[in-house]
Protein backbone atom coordinates (compact mmCIF):
# COMPACT_ATOMS: atom_id res chain seq x y z
CA UNK A 1 0.00 0.00 0.00
CA UNK A 2 1.22 3.03 -1.04
CA UNK A 3 1.64 5.96 1.65
CA UNK A 4 -1.22 7.82 0.59
CA UNK A 5 -3.68 5.21 1.20
CA UNK A 6 -2.81 5.06 4.77
CA UNK A 7 -5.67 5.88 6.33
CA UNK A 8 -5.57 9.08 8.40
CA UNK A 9 -1.92 10.16 7.44
CA UNK A 10 -0.45 11.35 10.32
CA UNK A 11 2.12 13.67 8.33
CA UNK A 12 -0.80 16.04 9.23
CA UNK A 13 -1.38 17.95 12.47
CA UNK A 14 -4.71 17.30 12.00
CA UNK A 15 -5.91 14.25 11.90
CA UNK A 16 -9.29 13.79 10.06
CA UNK A 17 -12.00 11.60 12.11
CA UNK A 18 -13.79 8.78 10.59
CA UNK A 19 -16.95 9.02 9.27
CA UNK A 20 -18.60 6.20 10.18
CA UNK A 21 -20.90 7.56 12.08
CA UNK A 22 -22.28 9.77 8.94
CA UNK A 23 -26.02 9.74 8.06
CA UNK A 24 -24.95 9.82 4.32
CA UNK A 25 -22.82 7.12 4.15
CA UNK A 26 -25.20 4.62 5.96
CA UNK A 27 -27.92 5.32 2.90
CA UNK A 28 -28.78 2.22 1.92
CA UNK A 29 -28.61 3.69 -1.39
CA UNK A 30 -24.72 4.55 -1.09
CA UNK A 31 -23.87 1.05 0.41
CA UNK A 32 -25.34 -0.46 -2.55
CA UNK A 33 -22.85 1.56 -4.83
CA UNK A 34 -20.16 1.03 -2.48
CA UNK A 35 -21.30 -3.13 -2.68
CA UNK A 36 -21.76 -3.07 -6.16
CA UNK A 37 -18.25 -1.61 -6.94
CA UNK A 38 -15.89 -3.65 -4.40
CA UNK A 39 -16.15 -0.80 -2.10
CA UNK A 40 -15.24 -3.32 1.28
CA UNK A 41 -11.90 -3.90 -0.95
CA UNK A 42 -11.20 -0.31 -1.25
CA UNK A 43 -12.04 -0.37 -5.40
CA UNK A 44 -14.18 2.54 -4.86
CA UNK A 45 -14.32 5.52 -2.28
CA UNK A 46 -17.15 8.34 -2.21
CA UNK A 47 -14.84 11.84 -2.91
CA UNK A 48 -15.61 15.26 -2.74
CA UNK A 49 -18.18 17.91 -1.75
CA UNK A 50 -20.21 15.08 -0.27
CA UNK A 51 -16.58 14.85 2.42
CA UNK A 52 -16.30 18.52 2.74
CA UNK A 53 -19.31 19.20 3.88
CA UNK A 54 -19.77 16.08 6.12
CA UNK A 55 -17.09 17.07 7.72
CA UNK A 56 -17.88 20.45 8.52
CA UNK A 57 -21.16 18.70 9.60
CA UNK A 58 -23.67 20.64 6.93
CA UNK A 59 -25.79 18.62 4.65
CA UNK A 60 -25.20 16.57 2.51
CA UNK A 61 -26.56 16.98 -1.28
CA UNK A 62 -25.06 14.35 -3.85
CA UNK A 63 -22.75 12.01 -3.35
CA UNK A 64 -19.76 11.57 -5.99
CA UNK A 65 -17.72 8.20 -6.36
CA UNK A 66 -13.81 7.77 -7.68
CA UNK A 67 -13.27 4.06 -8.73
CA UNK A 68 -10.56 2.05 -9.89
CA UNK A 69 -12.68 0.32 -12.24
CA UNK A 70 -13.29 0.73 -15.92
CA UNK A 71 -16.36 2.73 -16.72
CA UNK A 72 -17.49 -0.13 -19.22
CA UNK A 73 -17.03 -2.40 -15.81
CA UNK A 74 -19.26 -0.32 -13.56
CA UNK A 75 -21.98 -0.34 -16.06
CA UNK A 76 -21.99 -4.09 -16.04
CA UNK A 77 -21.56 -4.14 -12.71
CA UNK A 78 -24.13 -1.72 -11.54
CA UNK A 79 -26.72 -3.67 -13.82
CA UNK A 80 -25.61 -6.77 -12.77
CA UNK A 81 -26.77 -5.32 -8.73
CA UNK A 82 -30.44 -4.24 -10.05
CA UNK A 83 -28.66 -0.56 -10.10
CA UNK A 84 -29.52 2.02 -13.25
CA UNK A 85 -26.56 2.97 -15.14
CA UNK A 86 -26.63 5.99 -17.50
CA UNK A 87 -23.03 6.62 -19.22
CA UNK A 88 -23.17 10.45 -18.88
CA UNK A 89 -19.60 11.50 -19.35
CA UNK A 90 -17.78 7.95 -20.71
CA UNK A 91 -15.07 9.60 -22.70
CA UNK A 92 -14.34 11.08 -19.07
CA UNK A 93 -14.44 7.82 -16.75
CA UNK A 94 -18.25 9.08 -15.84
CA UNK A 95 -20.96 7.11 -15.30
CA UNK A 96 -24.15 7.81 -13.43
CA UNK A 97 -25.38 5.29 -11.01
CA UNK A 98 -29.37 5.23 -9.89
CA UNK A 99 -29.91 3.49 -6.43
CA UNK A 100 -33.60 3.28 -5.45
CA UNK A 101 -34.04 7.20 -7.25
CA UNK A 102 -30.92 8.57 -5.76
CA UNK A 103 -28.30 9.50 -8.65
CA UNK A 104 -24.35 9.06 -7.59
CA UNK A 105 -21.75 10.03 -10.38
CA UNK A 106 -18.95 7.38 -10.32
CA UNK A 107 -15.52 8.22 -11.91
CA UNK A 108 -13.37 6.01 -12.99
CA UNK A 109 -9.55 7.21 -11.59
CA UNK A 110 -7.74 8.91 -14.62
CA UNK A 111 -5.29 11.35 -15.60
CA UNK A 112 -5.39 14.16 -17.86
CA UNK A 113 -3.05 13.28 -20.78
CA UNK A 114 -2.94 16.71 -22.80
CA UNK A 115 -5.50 19.74 -22.08
CA UNK A 116 -6.79 22.21 -24.61
CA UNK A 117 -8.33 24.85 -21.80
CA UNK A 118 -11.01 22.83 -20.30
CA UNK A 119 -10.67 19.92 -22.78
CA UNK A 120 -8.81 17.09 -21.76
CA UNK A 121 -8.15 13.68 -23.07
CA UNK A 122 -7.70 10.97 -20.54
CA UNK A 123 -6.43 7.93 -20.00
CA UNK A 124 -7.53 5.64 -16.69
CA UNK A 125 -5.49 4.50 -14.02
CA UNK A 126 -5.47 3.00 -10.46
CA UNK A 127 -3.45 5.44 -9.12
CA UNK A 128 -5.15 7.35 -6.29
CA UNK A 129 -2.35 9.97 -5.40
CA UNK A 130 -2.99 10.72 -9.28
CA UNK A 131 -6.55 11.10 -8.89
CA UNK A 132 -6.07 13.31 -6.14
CA UNK A 133 -3.65 15.45 -7.82
CA UNK A 134 -6.32 15.82 -10.54
CA UNK A 135 -8.73 17.90 -8.27
CA UNK A 136 -8.41 21.27 -8.01
CA UNK A 137 -8.12 22.10 -4.26
CA UNK A 138 -6.65 19.82 -1.29
CA UNK A 139 -10.58 20.36 0.44
CA UNK A 140 -11.88 18.52 -2.49
CA UNK A 141 -9.99 15.48 -2.50
CA UNK A 142 -10.94 13.83 0.46
CA UNK A 143 -12.15 10.35 0.34
CA UNK A 144 -14.01 7.75 2.32
CA UNK A 145 -14.26 4.34 2.37
CA UNK A 146 -17.19 2.10 2.80
CA UNK A 147 -16.55 1.82 6.35
CA UNK A 148 -15.82 5.43 6.60
CA UNK A 149 -12.23 5.47 6.75
CA UNK A 150 -11.04 8.87 5.67
CA UNK A 151 -8.50 9.27 3.18
CA UNK A 152 -6.75 12.61 2.92
CA UNK A 153 -3.38 12.59 0.71
CA UNK A 154 -3.13 16.06 0.12
CA UNK A 155 -3.88 17.63 3.50
CA UNK A 156 -7.35 18.72 2.39
CA UNK A 157 -8.55 17.83 6.23
CA UNK A 158 -6.41 20.45 7.99
CA UNK A 159 -7.23 23.33 5.33
CA UNK A 160 -10.78 22.39 5.44
CA UNK A 161 -10.23 23.17 9.21
CA UNK A 162 -8.18 25.90 9.16
CA UNK A 163 -10.77 27.20 6.17
CA UNK A 164 -7.67 27.24 3.67
CA UNK A 165 -8.91 26.86 -0.19
CA UNK A 166 -5.32 25.64 -1.38
CA UNK A 167 -4.79 25.00 -5.03
CA UNK A 168 -3.41 21.25 -5.80
CA UNK A 169 0.36 21.83 -7.32
CA UNK A 170 0.71 25.20 -8.56
CA UNK A 171 -1.51 27.44 -9.01
CA UNK A 172 -0.60 29.06 -12.67
CA UNK A 173 -0.83 25.29 -14.22
CA UNK A 174 -3.58 24.41 -12.56
CA UNK A 175 -5.88 27.66 -13.83
CA UNK A 176 -4.41 27.61 -17.00
CA UNK A 177 -5.20 23.95 -17.45
CA UNK A 178 -8.99 24.86 -17.02
CA UNK A 179 -9.99 28.58 -16.32
CA UNK A 180 -13.06 28.32 -14.62
CA UNK A 181 -11.14 27.17 -11.45
CA UNK A 182 -10.47 30.92 -10.88
CA UNK A 183 -14.42 30.92 -10.61
CA UNK A 184 -14.70 28.04 -8.01
CA UNK A 185 -11.49 29.47 -6.10
CA UNK A 186 -13.66 32.29 -4.75
CA UNK A 187 -16.67 30.27 -4.73
CA UNK A 188 -15.29 27.54 -2.21
CA UNK A 189 -13.47 30.35 -0.44
CA UNK A 190 -16.74 32.19 -0.13
CA UNK A 191 -18.03 29.11 1.29
CA UNK A 192 -15.60 27.48 3.53
CA UNK A 193 -12.77 29.99 3.55
CA UNK A 194 -11.82 31.69 6.76
CA UNK A 195 -9.50 34.98 6.77
CA UNK A 196 -7.85 35.79 4.07
CA UNK A 197 -7.62 33.94 0.32
CA UNK A 198 -4.51 32.26 -0.18
CA UNK A 199 -2.12 34.60 -1.64
CA UNK A 200 -0.65 32.64 -4.86
CA UNK A 201 -4.11 31.17 -5.52
CA UNK A 202 -5.19 34.55 -5.26
CA UNK A 203 -2.65 36.34 -7.15
CA UNK A 204 -2.30 33.57 -9.88
CA UNK A 205 -6.55 33.89 -10.27
CA UNK A 206 -5.88 37.59 -10.55
CA UNK A 207 -3.23 37.30 -13.38
CA UNK A 208 -4.94 34.84 -15.45
CA UNK A 209 -8.05 36.46 -15.44
CA UNK A 210 -8.35 37.20 -19.19
CA UNK A 211 -8.81 33.18 -19.65
CA UNK A 212 -12.33 33.70 -17.89
CA UNK A 213 -13.42 35.05 -21.43
CA UNK A 214 -12.57 31.14 -23.02
CA UNK A 215 -15.73 30.15 -20.45
CA UNK A 216 -19.27 29.18 -21.93
CA UNK A 217 -21.81 31.19 -20.17
CA UNK A 218 -23.29 28.36 -18.66
CA UNK A 219 -20.33 27.37 -16.62
CA UNK A 220 -19.81 31.02 -15.51
CA UNK A 221 -23.33 31.40 -14.95
CA UNK A 222 -23.35 28.54 -12.33
CA UNK A 223 -20.38 29.46 -10.97
CA UNK A 224 -21.80 32.92 -9.96
CA UNK A 225 -25.27 32.18 -8.54
CA UNK A 226 -23.64 29.20 -6.76
CA UNK A 227 -21.13 31.99 -5.28
CA UNK A 228 -24.04 34.84 -4.48
CA UNK A 229 -25.38 32.74 -2.29
CA UNK A 230 -22.96 31.46 -0.24
CA UNK A 231 -22.52 32.74 3.66
CA UNK A 232 -19.48 34.38 2.48
CA UNK A 233 -20.52 36.00 -0.53
CA UNK A 234 -19.90 39.59 0.25
CA UNK A 235 -16.29 38.94 1.53
CA UNK A 236 -15.86 36.95 -2.20
CA UNK A 237 -17.35 39.74 -4.23
CA UNK A 238 -15.41 42.85 -2.82
CA UNK A 239 -12.34 40.43 -3.19
CA UNK A 240 -13.35 39.91 -7.10
CA UNK A 241 -13.72 44.26 -7.34
CA UNK A 242 -10.84 44.49 -5.39
CA UNK A 243 -8.39 42.85 -8.01
CA UNK A 244 -10.68 44.07 -10.97
CA UNK A 245 -12.74 40.64 -11.94
CA UNK A 246 -15.91 41.78 -11.11
CA UNK A 247 -16.56 43.56 -13.87
CA UNK A 248 -15.39 41.27 -16.17
CA UNK A 249 -17.44 38.41 -15.07
CA UNK A 250 -20.54 41.00 -14.85
CA UNK A 251 -20.06 42.85 -17.42
CA UNK A 252 -21.12 45.64 -15.75
CA UNK A 253 -20.68 48.11 -13.03
CA UNK A 254 -21.45 46.51 -9.82
CA UNK A 255 -22.84 48.54 -6.47
CA UNK A 256 -21.39 46.52 -3.47
CA UNK A 257 -22.81 48.43 -0.78
CA UNK A 258 -26.20 47.78 -2.17
CA UNK A 259 -25.71 44.15 -2.16
CA UNK A 260 -24.04 44.05 1.13
CA UNK A 261 -26.91 45.57 2.50
CA UNK A 262 -29.06 42.80 0.89
CA UNK A 263 -27.28 40.36 2.53
CA UNK A 264 -27.35 42.13 5.85
CA UNK A 265 -31.71 42.35 5.36
CA UNK A 266 -31.66 38.36 4.44
CA UNK A 267 -29.92 38.15 7.58
CA UNK A 268 -31.95 39.79 9.76
CA UNK A 269 -34.70 38.42 8.52
CA UNK A 270 -33.19 34.90 8.59
CA UNK A 271 -34.53 34.48 4.99
CA UNK A 272 -32.90 32.12 2.32
CA UNK A 273 -30.37 34.02 0.02
CA UNK A 274 -31.84 33.70 -3.42
CA UNK A 275 -29.21 34.32 -6.40
CA UNK A 276 -30.72 36.28 -8.93
CA UNK A 277 -32.15 38.36 -6.33
CA UNK A 278 -28.25 39.31 -5.03
CA UNK A 279 -27.41 39.35 -8.59
CA UNK A 280 -30.30 42.08 -8.80
CA UNK A 281 -29.08 44.27 -5.72
CA UNK A 282 -25.36 43.57 -7.13
CA UNK A 283 -25.61 45.14 -10.83
CA UNK A 284 -29.18 45.58 -12.19
CA UNK A 285 -30.18 49.96 -11.91
CA UNK A 286 -32.02 50.20 -15.10
CA UNK A 287 -34.20 47.49 -16.86
CA UNK A 288 -31.17 46.89 -19.56
CA UNK A 289 -29.04 45.76 -17.22
CA UNK A 290 -31.34 42.71 -16.33
CA UNK A 291 -31.50 42.14 -20.38
CA UNK A 292 -27.67 42.35 -20.40
CA UNK A 293 -27.25 40.02 -17.52
CA UNK A 294 -30.18 37.33 -18.77
CA UNK A 295 -28.42 37.10 -21.68
CA UNK A 296 -24.98 37.13 -20.64
CA UNK A 297 -25.79 34.13 -17.90
CA UNK A 298 -28.24 32.64 -20.47
CA UNK A 299 -31.40 32.81 -17.61
CA UNK A 300 -34.74 31.66 -17.90
CA UNK A 301 -37.48 34.04 -18.48
CA UNK A 302 -38.88 33.84 -14.60
CA UNK A 303 -35.13 34.63 -13.80
CA UNK A 304 -35.12 37.46 -15.87
CA UNK A 305 -38.10 39.39 -14.70
CA UNK A 306 -37.61 39.08 -11.11
CA UNK A 307 -33.98 39.99 -12.14
CA UNK A 308 -35.38 43.36 -13.74
CA UNK A 309 -36.92 44.07 -10.05
CA UNK A 310 -33.46 45.75 -9.42
CA UNK A 311 -33.72 48.34 -12.12
CA UNK A 312 -37.55 49.14 -11.26
CA UNK A 313 -38.49 52.33 -9.18
CA UNK A 314 -40.56 51.19 -6.64
CA UNK A 315 -41.17 52.30 -2.79
CA UNK A 316 -38.09 54.02 -2.38
CA UNK A 317 -39.58 55.36 0.94
CA UNK A 318 -41.54 52.74 2.53
CA UNK A 319 -45.16 51.85 1.71
CA UNK A 320 -48.00 52.14 4.64
CA UNK A 321 -49.66 49.24 5.16
CA UNK A 322 -52.63 49.83 2.70
CA UNK A 323 -50.09 50.85 -0.12
CA UNK A 324 -48.15 47.60 0.70
CA UNK A 325 -51.59 45.46 0.22
CA UNK A 326 -52.11 47.39 -2.76
CA UNK A 327 -48.95 45.70 -4.22
CA UNK A 328 -48.51 42.57 -2.79
CA UNK A 329 -51.70 42.16 -4.76
CA UNK A 330 -50.92 43.37 -7.95
CA UNK A 331 -47.53 41.85 -7.94
CA UNK A 332 -47.96 38.46 -6.17
CA UNK A 333 -46.19 37.61 -3.24
CA UNK A 334 -42.27 36.49 -4.94
CA UNK A 335 -42.31 39.92 -6.86
CA UNK A 336 -43.59 41.80 -3.98
CA UNK A 337 -41.61 40.60 -1.20
CA UNK A 338 -38.37 40.63 -3.86
CA UNK A 339 -39.24 44.46 -4.57
CA UNK A 340 -39.60 45.29 -1.16
CA UNK A 341 -36.07 43.76 -0.12
CA UNK A 342 -34.62 45.67 -3.02
CA UNK A 343 -35.89 48.53 -2.16
CA UNK A 344 -34.92 48.65 1.69
CA UNK A 345 -31.54 47.50 0.35
CA UNK A 346 -31.46 50.65 -1.69
CA UNK A 347 -31.81 52.86 1.10
CA UNK A 348 -30.57 53.70 3.94
CA UNK A 349 -32.83 52.43 6.85
CA UNK A 350 -31.35 49.98 9.20
CA UNK A 351 -31.23 46.13 8.29
CA UNK A 352 -33.20 46.01 11.77
CA UNK A 353 -36.14 48.42 11.43
CA UNK A 354 -39.37 47.39 12.27
CA UNK A 355 -41.44 49.22 9.38
CA UNK A 356 -39.38 47.83 6.99
CA UNK A 357 -39.34 44.35 8.50
CA UNK A 358 -43.00 44.29 8.75
CA UNK A 359 -43.82 45.36 5.29
CA UNK A 360 -41.17 42.87 3.79
CA UNK A 361 -43.25 40.14 5.44
CA UNK A 362 -46.44 41.08 5.05
CA UNK A 363 -47.36 37.91 2.44
CA UNK A 364 -46.60 35.78 5.90
CA UNK A 365 -49.83 37.44 7.44
CA UNK A 366 -51.90 38.57 5.04
CA UNK A 367 -53.52 36.40 1.65
CA UNK A 368 -54.29 38.76 -0.95
CA UNK A 369 -57.43 38.29 -1.31
CA UNK A 370 -59.20 37.13 -4.98
CA UNK A 371 -61.77 39.58 -7.11
CA UNK A 372 -64.72 37.21 -7.38
CA UNK A 373 -66.89 39.03 -9.99
CA UNK A 374 -66.81 37.58 -13.62
CA UNK A 375 -67.80 39.09 -17.08
CA UNK A 376 -71.03 37.01 -16.79
CA UNK A 377 -71.69 39.01 -13.57
CA UNK A 378 -71.68 42.47 -15.20
CA UNK A 379 -73.70 41.14 -18.36
CA UNK A 380 -76.23 40.26 -16.18
CA UNK A 381 -76.48 44.12 -15.06
CA UNK A 382 -78.28 44.27 -18.55
CA UNK A 383 -76.09 47.84 -19.47
CA UNK A 384 -72.83 46.33 -21.50
CA UNK A 385 -71.86 44.67 -24.13
CA UNK A 386 -68.19 43.71 -25.71
CA UNK A 387 -65.21 45.84 -24.35
CA UNK A 388 -67.15 47.69 -22.32
CA UNK A 389 -67.57 44.64 -19.99
CA UNK A 390 -63.56 44.39 -19.62
CA UNK A 391 -63.64 47.99 -18.61
CA UNK A 392 -66.54 47.64 -15.95
CA UNK A 393 -64.95 45.03 -13.97
CA UNK A 394 -61.92 47.05 -14.24
CA UNK A 395 -63.21 49.68 -12.12
CA UNK A 396 -65.36 47.73 -9.81
CA UNK A 397 -61.70 45.99 -9.19
CA UNK A 398 -59.97 49.03 -8.85
CA UNK A 399 -62.56 50.55 -6.53
CA UNK A 400 -62.28 47.28 -4.47
CA UNK A 401 -58.69 47.88 -3.82
CA UNK A 402 -58.98 51.53 -3.34
CA UNK A 403 -61.34 50.51 -0.48
CA UNK A 404 -59.10 48.19 1.00
CA UNK A 405 -60.27 44.68 -0.42
CA UNK A 406 -63.42 45.04 1.92
CA UNK A 407 -66.44 43.87 -0.02
CA UNK A 408 -66.86 40.25 -0.68
CA UNK A 409 -68.68 38.76 -3.46
CA UNK A 410 -71.95 40.08 -2.89
CA UNK A 411 -70.71 43.50 -1.50
CA UNK A 412 -69.07 43.30 -5.38
CA UNK A 413 -72.02 42.89 -7.15
CA UNK A 414 -73.83 45.75 -5.52
CA UNK A 415 -71.00 47.86 -6.14
CA UNK A 416 -71.52 47.08 -9.61
CA UNK A 417 -74.56 48.13 -9.86
CA UNK A 418 -74.17 51.28 -8.00
CA UNK A 419 -71.60 51.86 -10.61
CA UNK A 420 -74.51 51.13 -13.15
CA UNK A 421 -76.73 53.17 -11.55
CA UNK A 422 -74.28 56.28 -11.74
CA UNK A 423 -73.99 55.89 -15.71
CA UNK A 424 -71.55 54.09 -16.11
CA UNK A 425 -69.25 56.74 -15.52
P1 LIG B 1 -20.57 20.82 -5.19
O1 LIG B 1 -21.26 19.62 -5.79
O2 LIG B 1 -21.10 21.33 -3.92
O3 LIG B 1 -20.27 21.88 -6.20
P2 LIG B 1 -18.27 19.21 -5.38
O4 LIG B 1 -16.91 19.38 -4.79
O5 LIG B 1 -18.93 17.88 -5.21
O6 LIG B 1 -19.13 20.36 -4.79
P3 LIG B 1 -18.48 18.78 -8.19
O7 LIG B 1 -18.54 19.78 -9.30
O8 LIG B 1 -19.61 17.86 -7.97
O9 LIG B 1 -18.15 19.61 -6.90
O10 LIG B 1 -17.15 17.96 -8.46
C1 LIG B 1 -16.78 16.83 -7.67
C2 LIG B 1 -15.28 16.85 -7.45
O11 LIG B 1 -14.62 16.83 -8.72
C3 LIG B 1 -14.75 18.09 -6.76
O12 LIG B 1 -14.82 17.97 -5.36
C4 LIG B 1 -13.32 18.14 -7.26
O13 LIG B 1 -12.55 17.20 -6.57
C5 LIG B 1 -13.46 17.66 -8.69
N1 LIG B 1 -13.65 18.78 -9.64
C6 LIG B 1 -14.81 19.31 -10.07
N2 LIG B 1 -14.61 20.31 -10.95
C7 LIG B 1 -13.30 20.42 -11.08
C8 LIG B 1 -12.43 21.27 -11.86
N3 LIG B 1 -12.92 22.23 -12.65
N4 LIG B 1 -11.10 21.06 -11.75
C9 LIG B 1 -10.59 20.10 -10.95
N5 LIG B 1 -11.33 19.29 -10.21
C10 LIG B 1 -12.66 19.44 -10.25
MG1 LIG C 1 -20.75 17.21 -6.19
Amino acid sequence: MAEHDTPQDTSHDLAPPSLDAAPWLARPETLRVFAALSGETGATRAVGGALRDALLGLPVADVDFATTIAPEEVIARARKAGLKAIPTGLAHGTVTLVADGVSFEVTTLRHDVETFGRHATVSFTEDWAEDAARRDFTLNALYAGMDGTLFDPLGGYPDLMAGRVRFIGDPAMRIEEDYLRILRFFRFNAWYGRGAFDAAGLSACVRARAGLRQLSSERVASEVKRLLVAPQAAVAVSVLFDYGLLCDILGAAPKLSRFARLIGIEDALDRKPHAILRLAALAVFVPEDAKRLARRFKLSNAEQALLALGGVPFVDALPDEAAAKRKLYALGPTAYAARVLLAWANGDAPVTDPAWRSAATLAERWDAPVFSLRGTDITALGKFSGPEIGDMLRRVEQRWIEGGFAEDREGLLALAKALTADGGS
